[in-house]
């Protein structure tokens, strides 16, 4: 198993090919003998190569056989065709990726490993523009160079925090930046910047009481894309779309945005072991953007949003789709994923909640997320915190909530 990873990846996007050319080094500390990583068969790697050791590329791995033990560096330049995980807006309005980052870079997408990610992608001038694009890129973790040459804008991202890969993901878009503190906001238009600021501090401070400790990354960045309604957390960021900050501004929609957050939290800080207790990002991540809008709205709009889980719930079970919140299952990342993770755990959190008390329910989510932090958990890990916090033993409702 290869640790303290460490990748570089350099990516320009061709907007006309829909493809991305990339050049990528993992830095990486390993024993003699075989390591490997993921990418999708739409990535095709032109070159690989490792000082010790012989890299063998395969449709959906680069496996490297090494003949030492030590720290290595696997070289790669490789060009990536639209692959799940990626997605180019209609009329050339930009690109933004989700979630499997083995569609553009070779990458261990195992939420075991965490790793480290410098990033720069280059956007090309087009022919017809004589110059900039007007296109900006916004990534992962702190916003770092930033420059202008003959041919490109040029954007840098560092995370310098290792974090699982499925948090590297970045976007590209015709986009204005506001900054507030510690708060970024990308957007067409940033005119309800202020607004949008208020909403997520307010949101922020609510989350951190909640959570009694700082999240991983200082800085926050939200990036508000072109395209259809989505939500994808990132390492400091999350991808939406301009809809959804219309909808936060005018509507005072906040359940995505504070879904979102939350997961900087419940997710990038607190990392799962395992896509089997995926409902510990995202059972987190909503029932929190429900208790934020208790707080935010009052009690009855929380009733509400659980009443509403409720009916998901039984529409689920109807439909024969229940299982345990812990779940092993799952054969790809993407079959751990849908709605029970979100639903069900969002709905045994509440009765947690109920359970338990505020006092104790309150103090426990502090304790499991402050003691996790930067670490990898399952779900016995919150079953500890709660016992502990409570003084109770909660095997009997953890079995019937979580492992059956
Ligand atoms: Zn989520």
């Amino acid at each position: 198993m290869a640790q303290s990873t460490r990748y570089s990846v350099k990516l320009v996007p061709d907007f006309e090919r829909q493809l991305f050319y990339g050049d990528e080094t993992i830095e990486f500390q390993a024993d003699a003998g075989e390591v490997q990583w993921q990418k999708q068969a739409g990535l095709h790697v032109a070159s690989a190569s490792v000082a010790d050791g012989e890299v063998t590329v395969g449709e959906q791995a680069v496996r490297v056989r090494l003949r030492s033990g030590g720290r290595h560096r696997l070289k790669l330049k490789y060009t990536a065709a639209a692959g799940r995980g990626v997605q180019w807006f209609a009329d050339n309005a930009g690109l933004a990726t989700a979630f499997y980052c083995e569609s553009w870079m070779v990458c261990g997408n195992s939420p075991g490993q965490r790793a480290t990610l410098q990033l720069e992608i280059a956007v090309l001038f087009r022919p017809l523009t004589h110059g900039a694009s007007g296109f900006r890129a916004v990534g992962p973790g702190r916003r770092d160079k930033e420059w202008r040459d003959r041919d490109a804008d040029h954007f840098v991202f560092e995370q310098s925090a290792p974090v699982q890969t499925y948090l590297f993901s970045f976007a590209v878009a015709r986009l204005a930046v506001a900054v507030d503190g510690i708060f970024s906001i990308y957007a067409q238009r940033t005119d309800a910047s202020k607004a949008a600021f208020a909403k997520t501090a307010d949101a922020y401070a609510f989350l951190r009481a909640a959570a009694s400790v700082d999240p991983m990354n200082s800085d926050y960045t939200q990036a508000f894309l072109p395209g259809p309604s989505m939500g994808q957390e990132a390492a400091g960021m999350a991808l939406m779309s301009q809809e959804d900050l219309a909808n936060l501004v005018a509507n005072d929609d906040v359940q995505l945005m504070a879904h979102e957050l939350a997961h900087q939290w419940w997710g990038v800080t607190v990392g799962i072991r395992s896509w089997s207790d995926f409902w510990l990002n995202e059972g987190f991540a909503e029932f929190m953007a429900d208790a934020y809008i208790e707080k935010h709205q009052g009690r009855a709009a929380y009733d509400k949003q659980i009443a509403e889980l409720q009916d998901r719930m039984n529409k689920l079970r109807e439909a024969g789709k229940d299982r345990p919140l812990h779940w092993e299952k799952w054969k790809d990342a993407q079959e751990a994923l849908g709605q029970i993770p979100y639903v069900k755990g969002a709905l045994f959190l509440d009765r947690l909640r109920t359970e338990l008390g505020e006092e104790i329910f309150w103090r426990g989510i502090g304790l499991y997320t402050s003691a996790n932090a930067r670490r990898l958990v399952d779900s016995r890990d919150f079953e500890r915190a709660m016992e502990k916090t409570s003084g109770r033993d909660l095997r009997a409702l953890f079995d019937e909530e979580v492992y059956r």
